[in-house]
């Protein structure tokens, strides 16, 4: 079932969100809805709290692989990069923000069983950082340092963020 996606303003996206005791059949449920709700936005990922249930949990997909983190945590860091970045709680807006370049996390699956993602980096890395920022009621636009870097369209792929930008300066007497 695609289940309505929360957007900002909404105090459950702020709120930090609880740890799941229990992986039983309504988590299961929660699960298969996020993923059908993900798939459907279309989005990278989705944290439990972008649809109303303040609960540890987020799915992402990435190069059609499905990854369900229950009572995720970041335990190691790598680097620092700077990328482009939306949200879907966040609609019509991207910015840049500075995320780790690769990371550790550990989290327990959908079957309730302990899984470490070692080293994950990319498009990857930055949805999980991203998801788990949301179980802490963080957004990504608490990240970005300026108000000029939160831009106003769909995030676009670089090459064109760079001839967008050219063709403003190019437009712009000096
Ligand atoms: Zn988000």
């Amino acid at each position: 079932m695609i289940r309505p996606i929360l957007v900002v303003g909404n105090p459950v996206l702020r709120q930090k969100a609880k740890r799941i005791s229990q992986v039983d059949k309504p988590i299961q449920r929660l699960i298969d809805d996020m993923i059908e709700t993900m798939r459907a936005a279309p989005g990278v990922g989705l944290a439990a709290p972008q649809v109303g249930v303040p609960l540890r949990l987020a799915v992402i997909e990435v190069d059609e692989k499905v990854t369900v983190l229950i009572n995720p945590e970041i335990i190691k860091t790598i680097g620092e990069t700077e990328l482009d970045e939306g949200c879907l709680s966040v609609p019509g807006f991207w910015g840049q923000v500075t995320r780790a370049e690769r990371v550790s996390v550990k989290a327990l699956d959908r079957n309730g069983k302990e899984q470490r993602i070692r080293d994950a980096e990319g498009l990857f890395a930055q949805a999980l950082q991203h998801e788990i920022d949301h179980l802490d009621g963080k957004l990504y636009i608490d990240r970005v340092d300026s108000a000029e870097h939160l831009q106003r369209s769909e995030p676009l792929r670089k090459p064109e963020v760079e001839a967008r930008r050219r063709a403003q300066e190019e437009a712009e007497p000096a």
